[in-house]
């Protein structure tokens, strides 16, 4: 269930700290170390999934329950009218930890395009 190395891993077992904004018996959610916004937090099931990838059927509760956290948790942070959810998945996605998560990022701005259109 869970993952020696990874940092998310050491994120629940409290071996590394990290400001955790909401805990319960799946999930966790603490702020980005390096915010790419005023508002900048990660949602994460305490199971190590690998990905958005790695994901089976049997993670579908799990995945439901991540995603209507992310507004109640954007509210409470102060996203009043409205934010960004972003989940990047593997090499071409830009994954950089390899844990599931939901990225949460709002501003009282406009944020920047997401991406640059082709
Ligand atoms: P991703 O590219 O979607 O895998 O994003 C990983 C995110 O984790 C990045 O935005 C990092 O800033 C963030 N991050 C890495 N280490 C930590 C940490 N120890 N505490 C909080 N956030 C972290
Ligand atoms: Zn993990």
């Amino acid at each position: 269930m869970e993952n020696d190395n990874c940092i998310f891993c050491k994120i629940l077992r409290n071996e590394i700290p990290a400001q955790i904004i909401y805990e319960d018996d799946d999930l966790i959610a603490f702020n980005d170390i390096n915010p790419a916004a005023p508002v900048h937090f990660m949602i994460i099931p305490r199971i190590h999934i690998a990905s958005l990838m790695a994901c089976e059927k049997t993670h579908q509760a799990i995945l439901g329950k991540m995603l209507l956290l992310a507004p109640t948790l954007a509210k409470e942070q102060g996203c009043i009218d409205g934010f960004r959810t972003i989940i990047n998945t593997g090499r071409v996605g830009g994954q950089e930890v390899f844990h599931l998560h939901i990225h949460i990022i709002g501003s009282k701005e406009r944020l920047p395009a997401m991406m640059q259109k082709r």
